[in-house]
């Protein structure tokens, strides 16, 4: 009982506490900040997706190969984008 006492006044501090915290102009960062890391983790998706790839690539012996006109990707091109698929024509 005394147990059940203690978590359900810590309960309503909690809620007291985070309804102080709800300003709109709170609210408004927190959105901001969640939309720019899901487009930080979009990107990053991304750029995890091209290097598995290339990695597919190394193993069938395809790397540096520009996969859309089937031409050998510039070497310094290479060097600046170890993942990128094309040349520098496309
Ligand atoms: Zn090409």
């Amino acid at each position: 009982m005394e147990e059940n006492g203690i978590k359900e006044g810590q309960r309503e501090e909690l809620s007291e506490l985070s309804t102080i915290d709800n300003h709109p102009a709170d609210m408004a960062t927190e959105v901001y900040d969640k939309e720019r890391g899901y487009a930080l983790f979009e990107n990053e998706k991304n750029i995890l997706a091209k290097i598995d790839a290339a990695l597919k690539n190394i193993e069938d012996g395809t790397y540096g190969i520009c996969e859309v006109c089937g031409g050998e990707i510039e070497k310094d091109r290479l060097e600046a984008i170890p993942y990128v698929s094309t040349c520098k024509n496309v």
